[in-house]
């Protein structure tokens, strides 16, 4: 089946919002063979909204919109397609009921206001889609010939709600047969570049791909590889993810870190909690980066001490206890100072981990010696202290992202005995 979605919504090509609807929507609906021949974003004007969805009627007969379904007055979808149609708008009082009822339970004063009112009008004929995380409700509006339009509101939670609850179920009743599926698994490495994993998995020259596509997703987590299996059943889609996705974690080896959206700082609160130890960090390019990556993640208070933002070095000295001599004779940005503060961490938090990261973000002070992007990155665990100094890429946001990501990568191999 093909499908066109229409996302809606001035703010959209403005800029100031990114379709994540449109991505949601695509992602979900490839999972059961539904294939979403065309995405388009249109402002809030009637008549682009009627034109849009129209064309679209015309291609595919199949069509998903979202937002403009709200009690405001630039709320002109529901109106625009229902003219489509050459319906009516009517005002259903079981709305009205139902969000006058959500007005009182939720303790507002006097009765419903007009503009909400106005979400209780829907076309004639339509089918309501109910809306269990908001207000709005969607609308599924379809023609004597099977055509059909499927209204949903644009706040990401309540469309991702009212898409699962309600619309994916009727979608899914039109499908025949088996569905056919395109189906994805995602590898996530990290400390190894894009064309040194293309070298490694090239090399394996009986690597039979099975029809799977393989694609290198780089970003400053690390590099994904992702395959995708189209037009074949789920179970089939299984069995070959299995076997060439264990191939490719094969010869990644351990810069494998996870698979689908696994968080590194996550793994790395596992394997800390696995192993009965609790961390303090020392950062100073990162500012308090990897701190808040571990403690972005729920739960994390068993295993995170605290930590140091040590910028100055008159805090590396006196906090961590880096040594004056250290950093005269290697500087701020060297793995002595890295180590001095990964061990200094430690000490001053009672931890069994402590880790260190020194660099240079840039954009300005680089060296010949230590240009930008030169950072040093040390972990103490329990006494033994590993440390490496990196050169990494991107601009200063970028190096301090990748900066937190490999000191968790490397809390993670030592741990994991591999470092
Ligand atoms: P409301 O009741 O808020 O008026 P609505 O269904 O009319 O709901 P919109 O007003 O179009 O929805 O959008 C509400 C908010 O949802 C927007 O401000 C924007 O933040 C977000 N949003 C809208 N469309 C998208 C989209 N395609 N992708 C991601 N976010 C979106």
């Amino acid at each position: 089946m093909n499908i066109e979605v229409v996302t809606i919504g001035d703010e959209l090509l403005l800029g100031f919002t990114i379709d994540t609807n449109g991505a949601h929507l695509a992602r979900e609906l490839s999972q059961y063979g539904v294939t979403v021949a065309r995405r388009a974003s249109v402002g809030d004007g009637a008549d682009e909204i009627g034109a849009a969805v129209g064309e679209a009627l015309d291609r595919t007969g199949a069509v998903i919109t979202t937002g403009g379904l709200g009690p405001t007055s630039d709320d002109r979808t529901k109106p625009s397609i229902a003219a489509l149609f050459g319906r009516e708008m009517q005002l259903d009082e079981s709305i009205v009921e139902s969000l006058r009822q959500r007005w009182k339970s939720r303790g507002w004063p006097g009765d419903l206001p007009e503009s909400n009112r106005q979400q209780a009008l829907i076309p004639s004929g339509a089918t309501i889609l109910e809306n269990r995380h908001g207000s709005a409700p969607g609308i599924w509006l379809e023609d004597e010939r099977g055509r059909w339009v499927a209204m949903l509101p644009g706040v990401p939670r309540e469309m991702r709600g009212m898409f699962a609850d309600s619309l994916l179920p009727l979608i899914r009743a039109r499908l025949p047969g088996e569905p056919m599926v395109v189906a994805s698994r995602t590898i996530r490495t990290t400390g190894i570049s894009e064309s040194a994993l293309s070298d490694r998995i090239r090399n394996l020259q009986d690597l039979d791909f099975e029809g799977l596509e393989l694609a290198y997703l780089p970003g400053w987590e690390g590099v994904d590889l992702r395959l995708t299996a189209r037009g074949v059943t789920a179970q089939d889609a299984d069995a070959r993810f299995v076997r060439v996705g264990d191939a490719l974690k094969e010869v990644a080896g351990d810069h494998v870190y996870g698979e689908g959206a696994a968080d590194l700082a996550a793994s790395v609160l596992a394997a800390l909690r696995a192993a009965g130890k609790k961390i303090a960090v020392g950062e100073s390019c990162t500012g308090g980066m990897l701190g808040a990556r571990l403690t972005a993640v729920a739960g994390s208070s068993d295993v995170v001490l605290g930590g140091v933002i040590a910028y100055h070095n008159d805090v590396k000295m006196g906090q961590l206890g880096v040594g004056k001599q250290t950093l005269a004779e290697h500087g701020a940005v060297s793995e002595e100072t890295a180590r001095e503060m990964a061990s200094g961490a430690r000490a001053l938090l009672g931890s069994a981990v402590g880790v260190g990261i020194t660099g240079i973000a840039g954009p300005g002070g680089g060296t010949p010696d230590k240009p930008v992007g030169t950072v040093c990155i040390a972990a103490d665990i329990d006494g033994n202290v590993k440390s490496f100094r990196g050169s990494l890429v991107g601009d200063r946001h970028e190096v301090r992202q990748r900066s937190a990501q490999a000191a968790l990568n490397l809390v993670r191999r030592m741990l994991a005995g591999t470092a």
